[in-house]
């Protein structure tokens, strides 16, 4: 049985005040991990001051992003030991902001995939869809060559720390609709189909693949019922604490 995670993806939003205060309403008033687990993924600068205000608490901190290499002359970026260190236990990897605005291509990607694992951290990868590609019917292609570029290279034996998240772009951002309960199921679907493809259906049927684009109050219970969507990424409706908290608890 795959436990239903939440995870928050703040991006680039909040000061650390605001970030701090935030975290004081919800921290306490978070359903138990053994059910279910809640995330947040906040801006780097406030990994480790977020890591000690949550300690003992049901919500973990997550990064938004991290580099391919533990160390070296790489001006601006963050090593995945350096992480581990502050305690963070999953990154988002190849988020398809970072894709479309950073130019991360599916070899980087992949690499940072390696890094994370390597360092004691386990991704949550992203893989994306565009609006072009779902006009163009050739989703399939796009999002499964993703997951196994991303993947390339993973053991077996370290599937079971891999997250995958299914975040088409079309759907992600104001202005943009969020996908169906049967689209993002389909996407979701697709992803575990390719990963019992690449390894076997009991690794597949482990693997939690969450779905992202405009989730929200109103949609979040329904998107949470199908089958091959065992979480979710939520951006703007994760910015305020009330809304993310009743979010959390959809279930109530
Ligand atoms: P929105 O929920 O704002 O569409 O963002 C989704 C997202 O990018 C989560 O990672």
């Amino acid at each position: 049985m795959r436990k239903p995670l939440i995870v928050g993806n703040w991006k680039m939003y909040k000061t650390i005040t605001e970030a701090v205060d935030y975290v004081d309403q919800i921290k306490d008033a978070l359903p138990d991990p053994e059910q279910e687990e809640v995330e947040l993924a906040v801006p780097t600068l406030f990994l480790e001051s977020l890591v000690e205000h949550t300690r003992g608490t049901n919500l973990k901190i997550v990064a938004e992003n991290c580099f391919y290499q533990d160390e070296g002359a790489f001006t601006g970026e963050t090593s995945p030991l350096a992480l581990r260190e502050l305690g963070i236990k999953h990154v988002i990897i190849g988020h398809s902001e970072r894709r479309r605005l950073f130019y991360e291509d599916d070899a980087t990607i992949n690499k940072k995939v390696h890094a994370a694992l390597s360092a004691g951290i386990c991704p949550i990868l992203c893989v994306d869809e565009t609006m072009k590609r779902k006009q163009e019917h050739d989703r399939i292609v796009w999002v499964v060559s993703q997951v196994i570029s991303g993947l390339q290279g993973v053991k077996e034996s370290e599937l079971s720390r891999v997250t995958i998240a299914y975040e088409p772009s079309w759907a992600i951002g104001s202005g943009n609709e969020a996908a169906t309960p049967q689209e993002a199921n389909e996407g979701c679907y697709l992803i575990r189909q390719t990963i019992a493809h690449l390894y076997n259906d009991e690794v597949a049927n482990q693997v939690r693949i969450l779905y992202g684009g405009s989730v929200n109050l109103s949609n979040i219970k329904t998107l949470m019922q199908k089958d091959d969507i065992d979480g979710v990424l939520i951006g703007r409706a994760s910015l305020d604490a009330t809304t993310f908290l009743e979010m959390v608890n959809y279930q109530r």
